[in-house]
């Protein structure tokens, strides 16, 4: 029997892991196994227990909400390469023109990012408003 919080309302779950494991296309937790996927009876987000596979740590994430920051993620990475590209350039001038430009496409995608996720927030606390309090601490 594994007991855990939803990290949207924080109401405790029990379950048991029956052995299964499901596909897991979190790029950002590729080092996990998802092992059980369900629905919060209170605020009705998806939810999904992961198992590290070295560590054996669980980790419970709400899918919606993860899921934003995990797309976003592949997007920051080829930036930052980007970046690193730009830093080589010798001719400062050119180097700074193109350095705003990645930079500003990082803002943008990180932005993106804090927006889509608050906008999940508010609708969840909508919901059950009386289990809202601490959401943003257990949600990063
Ligand atoms: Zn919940």
């Amino acid at each position: 029997m594994k007991f855990f919080k939803c990290p949207c309302c924080n109401k405790l779950h029990f379950t048991r892991l029956n052995g299964l494991s499901f596909e897991n296309p979190y790029k950002t937790l590729k080092e996990h196994t998802i092992k059980k996927r369900l629905k919060c009876g209170k605020c009705h987000n998806n939810l999904a227990i992961f198992i590290n596979n070295k560590t054996s740590e669980t980790k419970i994430i709400w899918e919606e909400y993860y899921k934003i920051y995990d797309d976003a993620y592949q997007k920051q990475k080829d930036l930052q390469q980007e970046k690193e590209q730009v830093l080589k350039i010798e001719d400062e001038k050119e180097k700074q023109k193109h350095l705003e430009q990645v930079l500003k496409k990082i803002r943008k995608i990180q932005n993106e990012v804090s927006t889509n996720q608050s906008k999940l927030r508010i609708k969840a606390r909508v919901i059950s408003p009386e289990a809202s309090a601490g959401m943003t601490e257990r949600l990063s």
